[in-house]
């Protein structure tokens, strides 16, 4: 109920009241009024009579007192006040018209009357005495006769005033009795007035108003203190502090969706500075090993109640593989073909447990009974428009994801999108390096590659005390064999022959083309003998080769070989210069041989032969 309308109804109530209080003061009052005309009554008939008595007195009084003086002002007196007497109806009308009853006004004419006949006597004793007979005169009017009338008449009056007063006594206590009982009637409607006056102010103001805007109060000191952990009390009245506790529960509900999108904005810019340190190492990364330290160790911190696998499709697209993985994920096979993921297959996020219906991916271990969709995520890694790789996230089951949230799916495409352009970079780089180490004409090892090999395997052999042959190979006549069939025909050999050398070492990236038609063979662990021999098969192999390009014989070629082997021939480091020196020796020997550099003493012994 509004306030309005408590008011109103306490109004009302306080209106009748103050009516029916106002009407029964009113009745009160009337009563009074009914008393006091008692009381004026019975003063007016108190008047009236005292005139009578008075009169019988007067009129004795100085008819008495003219016998006994013989003073005329006496007998004039007297005269007067005799002729001033009117008749015993007029005098008894007056009493009448104060209110006497009939009975009464009888009682009082009775009164009347009786002194009415003393006036006989009195004139009767002023006669005798005018007529000199004084003793009748004075036993008229002094004697027992004339004493007893007068008691008699004051006797009358007496009981007439009696009876007046038994009578007014009744009506003034009648009327104060109803008086007192209208008094009361309205002193209990102005109690109740005042009390319900005051139950209203005790109910608005303490039930409805102070309570409520105590608990208030307290509520927006805590909500200014931005606590809005604070409950608002569930006020459900209908009026203004109804309305005030819902503004409360309405800011309170705005503070707090304020503070959620202020920690969301917070936790964003966290996402955000995280990805980017993570993207900037990745791009100083060298390697993928490196570039697989860096994702373990940002993304178990960007989304921290998810699994996750990072795959690299294998270069013949046939497997995808896993690089590293990270917070151990369960449901994702280590090794899958890219037809097995759904976001390879397309290219696109696939997200199966987002809402909408759709199908997990085959690479997914899931479980059959009871059938269960996981909360997986599978983003491909693209780079220059094609799929590289995979980036797999799951979430352990009965963990809620709430990292980055509400714009998960953005961040985590962000970071695949860095991570594929990272792993593109990478096998970009790489695939630049094996180019500039590579001779596009053999696929052999280049000169470049040679060094850098030569370096580590000449100091392994070193400082393991082991021994390295060196083989430098020279095409025979190979001028003559271009002029002879055409530059065309000559790479065709470089090829054959660099192929032959691929597949006569264990290793083949320790055969390398040194430049033009010259060769290279590394080979480590090997002493002169069985160098030897290798080079050998190798002179033979070539030798046996039957060359025919465009469908034309090239005949058959030779190579020239020199060996050179350390530490037997010379040091590490010279023994490749060693090699060269054999196969100029083994060309001025006349070509298709293999020549072995010489022991050191045979160097001395030439010397000083
Ligand atoms: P020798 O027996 O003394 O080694 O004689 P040679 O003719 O083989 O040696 P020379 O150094 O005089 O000539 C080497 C030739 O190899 C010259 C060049 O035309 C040829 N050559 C070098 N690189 C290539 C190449 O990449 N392709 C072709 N077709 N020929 C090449
Ligand atoms: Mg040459
Ligand atoms: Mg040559």
């Amino acid at each position: 109920m509004k306030l309005a309308t408590i008011t109103n109804w306490a109004y009302g109530s306080t209106l009748a009241l103050t009516l029916i209080s106002g009407v029964t003061m009113l009745f009160a009052s009337q009563a009074q009024e009914k008393e006091r005309h008692a009381v004026a009554e019975r003063h007016t008939l108190d008047t009236a009579t005292a005139h009578i008595n008075n009169d019988v007195l007067k009129l004795t009084e100085h008819a008495r007192q003219y016998i006994n003086t013989g003073k005329l002002n006496y007998k004039i007196a007297y005269q007067g006040n005799f002729d001033d007497l009117s008749s015993v109806e007029q005098r008894s009308r007056s009493v009448a018209q104060a209110g006497a009853t009939p009975t009464e006004i009888a009682l009082l004419k009775d009164a009347i009357s009786a002194a009415d006949t003393l006036h006989d006597e009195q004139s009767a004793a002023i006669a005798a005495f005018e007529s000199g007979d004084e003793t009748q005169a004075r036993r008229l009017l002094f004697g027992p006769e004339y004493e007893r009338e007068l008691d008699n008449i004051a006797n009358m009056i007496g009981r007439f005033q009696d009876r007046l007063d038994q009578r007014i006594a009744g009506e003034i206590q009648e009327a104060t009795d109803i008086a007192d009982i209208w008094k009361r009637i309205s002193e209990i409607a102005l109690a109740i007035t005042a009390l319900m006056f005051l139950c209203v102010l005790y109910f608005v103001f303490k039930l409805r108003v102070l309570r409520p805007v105590v608990k208030l109060s307290d509520v927006v000191n805590r909500l200014a203190a931005q606590d809005f952990a604070v409950e608002p009390p569930v006020i459900a009245q209908i009026d203004e502090i109804g309305d005030m506790a819902q503004a409360i529960r309405i800011f309170r509900e705005n503070g707090l969706e304020r503070q959620r999108l202020e920690a969301e904005r917070n936790q964003d810019r966290q996402n955000r500075d995280l990805i980017s340190r993570m993207t900037q190492r990745m791009q100083g990364c060298d390697s993928l090993n490196d570039l697989t330290k860096v994702i373990e160790r940002f993304l178990p911190e960007i989304a921290p109640t998810r699994a996750g696998r990072l795959y690299i499709i294998d270069p013949s697209r046939n497997a995808v593989n896993e690089v590293c993985n990270w917070s151990s994920p369960q449901l994702s096979e280590p090794e899958f073909p890219p037809t097995a993921c759904w976001a390879l297959r397309r290219g696109i996020l696939h997200h199966p447990s987002s809402g909408n219906i759709d199908v997990p991916c085959p690479h997914l271990a899931i479980r059959e009974d009871p059938p269960s969709v996981p909360d997986t995520l599978c983003l491909p890694l693209l780079s220059q428009r094609e799929t590289i790789g995979l980036l797999y996230l799951e979430t352990h089951e009965g963990e809620v994801t709430s990292d980055i949230r509400p714009r998960s799916d953005v961040y985590l495409q962000m970071i695949a999108e860095n991570i594929g352009l990272a792993v593109g970079n990478l096998q970009l780089r790489e695939k630049l390096r094996e180019m500039a180490m590579i001779d596009p004409l053999t696929s052999l090892s280049n000169r470049r590659r040679l060094n850098t090999v030569m370096d580590v395997e000449l100091a392994r052999a070193a400082k393991f005390e082991e021994t390295i042959s060196c083989l430098m190979i020279d095409i025979d006549h190979f001028k003559h064999f271009n002029d002879k069939f055409g530059h065309e025909a000559g790479d065709y050999v470089l090829k054959s022959v660099g192929k032959l050398l691929q597949h006569a070492t264990r290793d083949p990236e320790m055969a390398f083309r040194y430049g033009g038609e010259e060769f290279l063979l590394l080979l480590p662990g090997f002493g002169t003998e069985t160098a030897l021999t290798r080079a050998e098969q190798i002179r033979q192999k070539v030798a046996d080769m039957t060359l025919i390009h465009s469908g034309q014989e090239l005949g058959s070629i030779s190579i020239s070989v020199g060996l050179a082997t350390a530490p037997e021939q010379c040091g590490y480091n010279t023994v490749a210069r060693k090699a060269d020196d054999a196969l100029r020796k083994a060309k001025e020997l006349g070509r298709n041989r293999v020549e072995v550099a010489m022991q050191k003493n045979q160097r001395n012994n030439k010397k000083s032969a």
